[in-house]
């Protein structure tokens, strides 16, 4: 009879027996994978392409009943184990080589309560799948800008998209969680039961359990909002970059200009002689109403002599999908990130030395303009610390060919070493790579001994690792 190889939680080699492998697949109502069942290489995939990780089963779960019986199994056999939510972190930490994989892309049911402006999401659902339902009544919570992202990773780590600067970070929105903690046991969380706990998920990662359901509060958006591209040619880099900065310090809540240099995309409003040259392209969603929106953006149009510009009233939902086709799964990707408080005109002159030599026409540097409702929320209130944030710098190494691995990696290292002094320090978790652990704590900054100490209460075995580990504060 065949035995499954597995790793431990410390990555020594084990030996499932056949009949404890048929008792896990039967007690999870999606069933198990192997490494020889169809399916397994698909359901193995994480969109980061450079993560080529091999688990050693895949539990495919439909219910809470079913996380609790894969926990239960991966404590008991103490086996690495890895949960995967819409599969997005850089990282691939949704992912372990030789470990179990709670897979729970098939729990994607969004409930939205219309009275009570809240919506119930299952840990598998994406973005598109929250935005869909809850723009259906013109409601929706601030999360991410790539529509494939999964709502899961990126509540549990914080969250910001167009939306943060009105409503806040994702989690700041989060109002109540159903989680199964190491022991198997599933607690019903929110900010009057088990607030320790509550806290913990919103910003701490996947450390402290598996969540099974997140309730959302909602606020009126769109459906139409005032949104699009504008664009202009890398020569005025300098300039247009300092007029945003100069423009987006005062900018009111409603109105998010986030910045990317890159090469043009083949986008339908660029002159085909503009696809490919470097430029520098403003992004914006004005969640107000259109009319004030027009206004409120008209300044971003004149920074400089533009390429060509796409800008009016868009679905809020439809434009949460712009960038996902620079963003598709099945690219090898690296990242580094930067926070700052401000941007100096050094830090503008050193992203814009970077982006001179980028090292692939899919690589970018991406900037999130922040502040708003987020700065507003004490950096305790949540395990989010870098509330100081007003902008956040995604360098985006992106490429195909593994040959470029270095290649790429090294150029993202020396665009993040060259912005760091001017930078805060602190980081963000949802954009940190698996080489970065030790920017976890200062990720958390004052917030990390508390997480430490509720980690070695829910998790002191820390079962939950494959992720920017907390560890359990005794260890
Ligand atoms: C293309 C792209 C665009 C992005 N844009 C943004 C953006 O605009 N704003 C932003 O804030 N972030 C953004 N991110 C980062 C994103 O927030 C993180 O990648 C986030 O972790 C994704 O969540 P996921 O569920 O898809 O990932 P996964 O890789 O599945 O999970 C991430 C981590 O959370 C854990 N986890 C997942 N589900 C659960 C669960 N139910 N219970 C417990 N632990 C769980 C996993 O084990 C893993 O450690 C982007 C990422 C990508 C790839």
């Amino acid at each position: 009879m065949k035995t499954f190889p597995y790793l431990t939680l410390d990555r020594q080699p084990g030996q499932l027996q056949p009949a404890d492998a048929d008792a896990l697949a039967t007690s999870i109502s999606g069933g198990t994978l192997g490494p020889a069942d169809m399916g397994y290489e698909e359901a193995r995939k994480v969109w980061n392409a450079a993560v080529d990780r091999r688990p050693a089963l895949i539990a495919r779960c439909l219910t809470t009943s079913d996380v609790q019986a894969a926990v239960r199994f991966a404590a008991a056999h103490r086996m690495l184990l890895s949960v995967r939510g819409g599969g997005h972190h850089i990282a691939g930490h949704a992912v372990a080589e030789g470990g179990l994989m709670i897979d729970l892309s098939a729990m994607r049911a969004v409930a939205i309560d219309t009275s009570a402006r809240t919506a119930r999401v299952g840990p598998g659902a994406l973005l598109a799948d929250f935005d869909r339902a809850a723009q259906a009544h013109g409601l929706a919570t601030p999360l991410g800008i790539n529509s494939t992202t999964g709502v899961a990773g990126l509540t549990l780590g914080g969250g910001f998209g167009w939306l943060t600067r009105r409503y806040g970070m994702t989690a700041d929105n989060l109002v109540g969680a159903t989680v199964v903690t190491a022991d198997g046991a599933l607690h019903a969380v929110s900010a009057d039961v088990e607030p320790d706990l509550f806290w913990a998920l919103r910003g701490g990662g996947g450390n402290f359990g598996v969540v099974t359901s997140f309730e959302f509060k909602l606020h009126a958006v769109g459906p139409e909002v005032y949104a699009g591209l504008v664009v202009y040619p890398f020569t005025q880099a300098r300039q247009v970059l300092r007029a945003w900065r100069d423009f987006t310090a005062k900018a009111p809540d409603e109105l998010a200009v986030w910045t990317v240099m890159r090469k043009a995309p083949p986008l339908p409003f660029l002159p085909a002689s503009v696809h490919g040259t470097d430029v520098v392209i403003f992004a914006l969603v004005y969640s107000g109403s259109v009319a004030e929106g027009e206004r409120a953006a008209a300044p971003v149009l004149a920074f400089g002599d533009r390429v060509a510009s796409a800008l009016g009233p868009t679905p809020y939902a439809g434009f949460q999908t712009a960038f996902d086709p620079l963003l598709a799964p099945g690219g090898r990707n690296y990242w580094k990130s930067n926070n700052f408080a401000a941007l100096s005109d050094w830090a503008i002159d050193q992203m814009v030395g970077s982006a001179a030599a980028l090292p692939g026409p899919e690589c970018e540097i991406f900037v999130a303009h922040l502040g708003g409702a987020m700065a507003r929320v004490p950096p305790q209130a949540t395990p989010f610390a870098g509330r100081d944030a007003r902008y956040i710098m995604n360098v985006h190494g992106r490429w195909s060919d593994a040959r470029d691995d270095e290649r790429v990696r090294s150029w993202a290292r020396q665009v993040f070493e060259a912005a760091a002094p001017h930078a805060t320090g602190g980081g963000y978790v949802n954009f940190l790579t698996e080489d970065e652990a030790e920017r976890t704590a200062a990720s958390y900054g004052p917030n990390f001994a508390r997480l430490q100490s509720i980690k070695q209460r829910y998790d002191p075995g820390n079962l939950f690792r494959m992720n920017l580990n907390i560890a359990p504060l005794a260890a």
